[in-house]
This record gives C-alpha cells, sequence and structure tokens, in this order.
C-alpha cells in the first residue's frame, strides 16, 4: 500500500514573488520498509531512509528547498535530522542542499567526480550558463564508487556507477531488501532524458546505465526517478527502447551527410513530441543532444 500525505512548507524568501511561486509542496510517498519518497512541487526527487540507525537521505535539491525536505523527513523520522546523504550526481537540483544538512551533522558522499566537478564546474552547452563553484559543506567528504554499500535501518543500499551515462559521475541506489531503486538523473520518467555531454555524459553511456538498472530490477521494483513519477522496470524499458531508435534516427541523417539545421528540419522525432517533449529538454534539443553525440559538433 502506497500512502501519500501532503507536506506544505513556505519557502523563506523576501522577494516580490507571488505567494503561489514561494509555495513549496513535498509530497511524501511511503515505499515501505521506511523508505520515501519526497517529491517537490518544483525540482526532483528525495529518497529517504529511516528507522532504528538513522536517516539516510539520497539527494538534497535545491537550498531553498531544504528546509521543506527537511520538515517532510522529520515527520516520517521522528524529527532526527539527517545523518548521511548520498548525492547520486553533480546537478545543482541533486546537491544545492547539501550545506543546509551538512551544518546539522550530516555526512555527504558522492562519487569522486562529484566533488571536482563542483570545485570546477564546466559551462553547459546546450543553456550556455556555468554554475557558481562550491565549496565547503556543499562538497562530498566521503567517496563512494561502484560496489560499495550502505548498511542502515535493517537495510543493504548497493551503489552502481554507472560511466559516462547522464554525467561521469552517476551512482544509482538498489535497497535489494526493500526491491526499490534510487535512479538519480539516469530515468527522467515519460520525458526526454537530459544527458549532460559537458560532464561526461554520452547517449549510449546513458542507454547502457538505464539497461543497468533494469538488469538489478524485477516487475514489482518501486523506482524513484531523478524526475518524474514514481516509476517501474516498464518505464525504463520505454526510454530505453525511445531514446535507442531516436539515435539511430539522428545516425542516420549524420551518415546521409546532414548538418545540426538539416537534421532539425528532418525533424527526426517528430512521432515523440507529444509523449516525451517537455521544458526543459525539447525534440529541438533532444535532437541537438543526439547530433552533438554523434558527431562532436554543435552544427
Ligand atoms: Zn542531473
Ligand atoms: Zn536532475
Amino acid at each position: 500500500m502506497i500512502r501519500t500525505a501532503l507536506v506544505a512548507s513556505l519557502a523563506l524568501t523576501a522577494t516580490a514573488h507571488a505567494q503561489s511561486e514561494n509555495q513549496v509542496y513535498v509530497e511524501t510517498t511511503d515505499l515501505g520498509s521506511g523508505l520515501y519518497m519526497l517529491a517537490t512541487n518544483q525540482a526532483g526527487n528525495v529518497g529517504v531512509s529511516v528507522g532504528e540507525d538513522g536517516v539516510f537521505m539520497i539527494d538534497t535539491q535545491m537550498e531553498r528547498f531544504a528546509p521543506a525536505i527537511d520538515a517532510a523527513q522529520r515527520a516520517v523520522s521522528g524529527d532526527r535530522a539527517v545523518d548521511q546523504v548520498l548525492n547520486t550526481h553533480l546537478h545543482g537540483d541533486h546537491v544545492l542542499g547539501n550545506a543546509y544538512f551538512a551544518e546539522q551533522g550530516a555526512v555527504i558522499m558522492a562519487h569522486p567526480s562529484v566533488r571536482d566537478g563542483l570545485m570546477n564546474p564546466v559551462t553547459a552547452q546546450l543553456t550556455g550558463s556555468t554554475p557558481e563553484p562550491l565549496s565547503g559543506g556543499y562538497l562530498p567528504t566521503v567517496d563512494v564508487n561502484d560496489g560499495d554499500v550502505v548498511t542502515i535501518n535493517g537495510l543493504t543500499a548497493h551503489l552502481h556507477h554507472t560511466p559516462a551515462a547522464h554525467t561521469n559521475g552517476d551512482i544509482f541506489v538498489v535497497f535489494e531488501d526493500a526491491n526499490v531503486i534510487h535512479a538519480g538523473d539516469l530515468l527522467f520518467s515519460g520525458w526526454f532524458p537530459y544527458i549532460d555531454l559537458d560532464n561526461g555524459g554520452t547517449v549510449d553511456g546513458y542507454i547502457a546505465g538505464m539497461q543497468a538498472i533494469v538488469d538489478v530490477a524485477d516487475a514489482d521494483t518501486q523506482i524513484i526517478p531523478g524526475h518524474g513519477p514514481l516509476s517501474t522496470e516498464a518505464d525504463l524499458e520505454a526510454s530505453i527502447i525511445m531514446l535507442t531508435e531516436a539515435k539511430a534516427r539522428v545516425q542516420a541523417l549524420v551518415d546521409q551527410g546532414l548538418n545540426l539545421q538539416q537534421v532539425q528540419d528532418a525533424a527526426p522525432l517528430a512521432d515523440f513530441h507529444d509523449d516525451w517533449n517537455w521544458g526543459f529538454i525539447t525534440t529541438e534539443r533532444m535532437v541537438w543532444t543526439l547530433y552533438r553525440d554523434i558527431t562532436g559538433e554543435t552544427e
């Protein structure tokens, strides 16, 4: 049984924004075994394990949502502070709450490339934006890698590193006893995925990363995606089929000698648009990503 509860909290920002824009809702979904998915109405999904040993949180979201995320976990953990945090990768919407939780005593873990990437950020060519370099409590202090295990609250969390996928430092987390997986941004459920080529992501690596999750999942596995609703193995399989087909179509046009504009004009993903297009990764940006991944060029 999945129980959901809605915890609302006002973000503490004194701005001229309308009140409704400042309101952060955290929806808490009970996955059993002391595991919860915490979803905000404005960004991606946090996972937590709560129990006798303490609170283990996967991803910390944006800084301004951290108080609401913390309130939501405290509502199910008996008002305990977070003890351990794992960042699934280096993107701001997964790490910018780190300092908030570190200040309360949490130890932050991530793949070694996350710390380097946060200290020395690169420009995302897709958007032209460069994140601010981070320091202090924002930075993970414990390196974890493929094969490592976190044992907490009677559960074992197996960490899997998938190289060159969404970034170069993605880790997905498998709670085998509970049959729950946090996929990080290896799953944008029902949306075109963001594949961060500037931080070491690749299309083939992303597909392999999704397949690695399918390989350890079964039809009953509850999968927390980086973005989107609570998902299943079938959602991953649909995304693998779509992305594999999308790459093959762009590859065929590149093989005919078309440049980026000509590929865009050919609209190879037109029939995927209604189902997969969304605000950040539009159909045009998905084509751009595939073209750049295949050719190394951006025009
Ligand atoms: Zn990401
Ligand atoms: Zn994300």
